[in-house]
């Protein structure tokens, strides 16, 4: 197994913040998961995806980090009625696959740059649909290092969230496949087009930064009221700043620090606040 120490954390996360890394392991299949148990219980253990919803502090990360992008990749067709994939691989990847094999639902994840590991425990979504709607099981590592297959129904689930109770690593997971949906071939390209229209996907962010406040109210949008009534002195702190294709992606030019970015969230959440008495919640994860 790969293991890297004093490494920075920038290349670790598409928004390019972060300190060094004390020390990353990159298991590749379960044996080398399960030699991995000890540092899996540890406080402050950090499981990494592709790091496209996480920023790094600046200061260096003291806890161990472990990466699953080397994770064995797998997916295939269980029968007529399941997809399986594994928690390394890519949701573009997955999409891809099932579209390839003309079995609808999927196509919302093409375009979120995340694992399927990631997507999991952000609870993902797009287009009004999330991950988890495809769920069957998912199988995973507790808190005592045993492999343990769960149904979905051992999950609760909401926006953007998924309660993990004792578990630590999303490890693979079965979806379903549902038959009452009918298959449309330009439904993926048409996703994908759009998000290319509406999000600065080529620069360096890690997606939306807060959460929608409701179903009927985004942060995008408030956020972009405030630019709009001259209610920001600034839309960039530092290296960090506000994207004009979408108000809710913060973007990095390249010399961005990670306490830019906690600047400019604070001012835009003191400024909702103050003006909408909304409290924004975060949704990208800053260790
Ligand atoms: C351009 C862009 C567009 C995006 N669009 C969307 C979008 O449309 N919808 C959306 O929901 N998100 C979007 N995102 C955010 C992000 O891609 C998703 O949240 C994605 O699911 C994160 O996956 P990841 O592998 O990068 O996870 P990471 O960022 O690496 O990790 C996220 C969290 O999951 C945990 N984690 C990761 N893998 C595992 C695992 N196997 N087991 C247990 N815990 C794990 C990490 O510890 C962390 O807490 C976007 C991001 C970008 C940069």
């Amino acid at each position: 197994m790969k293991i890297l120490k004093n490494i920075s954390l920038k290349k670790f996360t598409t928004i390019r913040l972060g300190g060094n890394a004390k020390i990353i392991y990159f298991p590749e299949n379960m044996d080398d998961l399960k030699t991995l148990k000890k540092v899996l219980n540890k406080e402050k253990t950090i499981i990494l995806g592709n790091g496209s919803n996480i920023a790094f502090k600046d200061n260096d990360y003291l806890g161990d980090l472990i990466c699953l992008k080397k994770f064995k990749k797998s997916l295939s067709l269980i029968g007529t009625k399941n997809v399986y994939a594994s928690a390394g691989t890519s949701c573009a990847r997955l999409a891809k696959f099932v579209h390839k094999n003309k079995i609808p639902g999927f196509e919302f994840l093409h375009g979120i740059p995340g694992t399927v590991g990631g997507a999991l425990t952000m609870n993902a979504g797009a287009f009004k649909q999330e991950i988890w709607d495809l769920v069957q099981y998912v199988t995973v590592i507790d808190k005592n290092a045993n492999i343990v297959k769960l149904p979905k129904s051992s999950f609760k689930t909401s926006y953007r969230k998924v309660q993990m109770k004792d578990i630590k690593v999303f490890i693979d997971v079965y979806f379903k496949i549902n038959i009452n949906l009918k298959f449309k071939n330009y439904l993926l390209d048409s996703y994908f087009t759009k998000r290319k229209s509406t999000q600065p996907i080529h620069q360096w962010s890690s997606g939306c930064i807060f959460k929608n406040p409701s179903s009927s109210i985004s942060a995008s949008a408030l956020i972009d009221s405030l630019i709009h009534k001259g209610k920001l002195s600034s839309t960039k702190f530092g290296g960090i700043y506000i994207s004009k294709k979408h108000c809710n992606y913060f973007i990095n030019d390249g010399t961005g620090t990670c306490l830019d970015l906690e600047n400019l969230m604070s001012i835009i959440k003191k400024e909702i606040y103050s003006r909408n008495k909304i409290n924004l919640e975060s949704e990208i994860c800053i260790y």
